[in-house]
C-alpha cells in the first residue's frame, strides 16, 4: 500500500509550510526510503508561468519543462533530487482533465460533479506518484480556511478510507499566537484550525506550531488536550538561523520516529552529512559582497533560487555571501550608483538574473559595461546573457542600432532573435524552450573548467537566442561562445577572455543548485569574488 503524509496549514498563510514538507522529506530520505513530494496548488492557473513575480514570487521550472510554484524548488534544494511536472497539481489542471474526459464521453449518462469526479481526479494524481515511492509527502497549498482548498481536503480525507488509517498521516501547521501587548500565548486560533480540519473529517496526527518563543510543557499539554493530539506529536517550530536547520530541529523532537511508527516502518535516519553543511553555513570563515541587479527586487522570493544558490555556494566555500538587491531602475535614477556601491559597499561580484520585458534593458547594459570594464567578476543568467551580448555588440563590436527581436523587431542588428523554427508558431507557450537541454562544452572553456564535464544539462525558460548571423563577429572580438546545444546550434554560454570571471548562460543554473550540491557557476562566482 502507498504511504502518504499530508501537510495542511491553518490560521494564516505565509507560515512557510514548505519548510516542514521539505524537512520531513529530507529526514525520511536519510533513512534510505524512496521519497516523492507533491504540491497541490488551489489557484486557477494551469501552471505558474503566467503569474506576476510581484504577486507569486519566482516561477520555478522542473527538468521536464513545467513552470511551477517556487515550492518545488524548495523541495529539490533539500532533497538534492529532481521532481517533475507530476509534483505540481493545480485546480485548473484537475478541471481541465475532467472536462476533457466529459467531452470524450468518459462519464456518459452520469452527472459530472465535484464529488466524485474532481476528487477522484485529485486522488488519481496523488496515487500515480505514491504507488511508485515508499513515502509521498503531499503539501496542500493555502490554508484549510480557503474555499478553493475544499475539493483537495475532501480528496485527502477520502484517501484515508481508500488506503487505510495506517497508511496516511496528517500534519497540520498553525501559528501559535503571541499577543504583543501582553506577551501572552494564545492557543485558541490553533484549536479553531483543528476544528476546521475536523469539519472535513480529518484528524491531525501531528501539529506543528509556528512560534517565535519556546513552548512550555504546559502549553503543549493544553494544546494536546484541547486538540486531541498526542503530546509528543505537538511539535515546536521556532525561528532558526537558517531554514536548513529545521530537519535537525524536527529530528530532535522525534518527528521521524512518530511518522515511521505510524507506518509500521523500522528504519534509522542519518542526517550527519546534512548537519555538516548546515554547520558551515552557520560558521563562515570568509565574507564576500555580491550585488544583484534585477528587475523585481521588492521581494526576496522573486529570486528565491538565485539567493539559495549563493547560500549553497557559500556553504561549500565556508563563506558568508552578503547580497545587495539593486533594482535596475535605480541605475536610471542615479547613473553613478554602481560606482558608488563599488566604493562604499565594496562590491566583489555582480549577478544579473533572468527576467521578461523590455523595461530597463538600457540600464542593465550599463551594468554589463561597468562589470566588464572594471574587471568585476560576474554571472549573467538568461536575459542577462542576452543583454551582455547586446552590450558587447554595441560597445565592443561597434554595431549600430543593436537590439533583441523581443524588444524591437525593426532594429538593424537583432543580435538576439527567434530561431527560424519558432517563427510560425503562434501559441507563445510553444515557442518557449523549457526544461532540460543539453550543452556541449569546449574543453578549453571556463564553463568546462567549472563543470568538469563536456556534456551538461541545464534548465531553460526563454524564447529568444543569440542570432547565428552574429556568432562570427562576436567571436572575433571576444567572446568565447562556449557552447552550443548540439542539435540547434544554440549558444548556451558566453565568456569573455582576459577577465577574472565573466560568464553568462542562456539557462537558469540556479534551478539546479541544492544544499549538498552547490552549482559550479555560483561557486565559481563566489570564488572569483573572494579573490577580487
Ligand atoms: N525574455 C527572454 C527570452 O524569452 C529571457 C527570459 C528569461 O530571462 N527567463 O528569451
Amino acid at each position: 500500500m502507498p504511504k502518504i503524509i499530508f501537510v495542511t496549514g491553518g490560521i494564516v498563510s505565509g507560515l512557510w509550510k514548505w519548510v516542514i514538507t521539505a524537512s520531513i522529506a529530507k529526514i525520511l530520505q536519510s533513512a534510505w526510503l524512496k521519497i516523492w513530494v507533491l504540491k497541490m496548488d488551489p489557484y486557477l492557473q494551469v501552471d505558474a508561468g503566467t503569474m506576476s513575480p510581484y504577486e507569486h514570487w519566482e516561477c520555478y521550472v522542473t527538468y521536464d519543462g513545467w513552470e511551477t510554484d517556487l515550492d518545488l524548488g524548495n523541495y529539490e534544494r533539500f532533497l538534492g533530487t529532481y521532481l517533475s511536472k507530476k509534483s505540481n497539481v493545480t485546480t485548473w489542471q484537475i478541471y481541465l482533465s475532467v472536462i476533457e474526459k466529459e467531452r470524450a464521453w468518459k462519464y456518459l449518462w452520469k452527472t459530472v460533479q465535484i464529488v466524485p469526479h474532481i476528487t477522484n481526479e485529485i486522488k488519481d494524481r496523488i496515487l500515480e506518484v505514491a504507488n511508485k515511492n515508499d513515502i509521498t509527502i503531499v503539501e496542500v497549498g493555502w490554508t484549510v480556511w480557503d474555499i478553493e482548498s475544499a475539493p483537495f481536503l475532501e480528496a485527502i480525507r477520502q484517501l484515508k478510507r481508500d488506503l487505510g488509517r495506517e497508511n496516511v498521516f496528517y500534519i497540520h501547521l498553525a501559528l501559535l499566537l503571541e499577543l504583543d501587548f501582553s506577551g501572552e500565548i494564545k492557543t485558541k486560533p490553533i484549536q479553531h484550525s483543528i476544528i476546521k480540519l475536523r469539519e472535513y473529517g480529518i484528524t491531525a496526527d501531528m501539529l506543528v506550531c509556528r512560534t517565535s518563543k519556546s513552548m512550555s510543557e504546559k502549553i503543549k499539554q493544553k494544546i494536546s488536550m484541547l486538540c486531541d493530539i498526542d503530546e509528543n506529536s505537538v511539535i515546536e517550530w521556532k525561528n532558526v538561523e537558517t531554514i536548513y536547520e529545521v530537519p535537525e530541529k524536527l529530528q530532535e523532537q522525534n518527528v521521524w520516529n512518530i511518522i515511521l511508527q505510524h507506518f509500521w516502518i523500522t528504519k534509522n535516519i542519518n542526517l550527519n552529512d546534512w548537519d555538516e553543511v548546515v554547520k558551515k553555513i552557520k560558521n563562515p570563515k570568509k565574507e564576500v559582497n555580491i550585488l544583484l541587479v534585477g528587475k523585481y527586487t521588492k521581494f526576496d522570493d522573486t529570486y528565491k533560487s538565485v539567493l539559495e544558490a549563493f547560500k549553497h555556494a557559500g556553504a561549500e566555500l565556508e563563506t558568508k555571501v552578503n547580497i545587495k538587491l539593486l533594482e535596475s531602475e535605480e541605475i536610471e535614477k542615479n547613473p553613478e550608483i554602481l560606482e558608488k556601491l563599488k566604493k562604499e559597499w565594496f562590491v566583489d561580484g555582480i549577478i544579473v538574473p533572468g527576467w521578461f520585458g523590455k523595461r530597463w534593458i538600457k540600464w542593465m547594459m550599463e551594468a554589463v559595461k561597468f562589470a566588464r570594464e572594471n574587471n568585476i567578476p560576474f554571472l549573467w543568467i538568461c536575459l542577462g546573457m542576452q543583454v551582455a551580448v547586446m552590450e558587447f555588440a554595441k560597445n565592443v563590436c561597434k554595431l549600430e542600432d543593436v537590439n533583441s527581436e523581443e524588444f524591437d523587431e525593426n532594429a538593424k542588428n537583432k543580435v538576439i532573435a527567434l530561431m527560424e523554427e519558432q517563427k510560425n508558431i503562434k501559441n507563445l507557450w510553444w515557442t518557449m524552450r523549457l526544461g532540460h537541454y543539453e550543452a556541449v562544452l569546449e574543453k578549453w572553456s571556463l564553463a568546462y573548467k567549472l563543470y568538469g564535464e563536456e556534456k551538461i544539462l541545464e534548465r531553460h525558460r526563454h524564447r529568444y537566442e543569440v542570432n547565428p548571423a552574429y556568432h562570427k563577429i562576436l567571436q572575433e572580438k571576444w567572446l568565447v561562445l562556449s557552447w552550443k546545444s548540439p542539435n540547434w546550434k544554440l549558444v548556451e554560454f558566453i565568456e569573455l577572455k582576459n577577465h577574472p570571471y565573466f560568464i553568462a548562460t542562456q539557462a537558469h543554473p540556479e534551478f539546479q543548485s541544492s544544499l549538498q550540491k552547490a552549482h559550479p557557476l555560483f561557486v565559481g562566482l563566489v570564488k572569483a569574488s573572494l579573490n577580487s
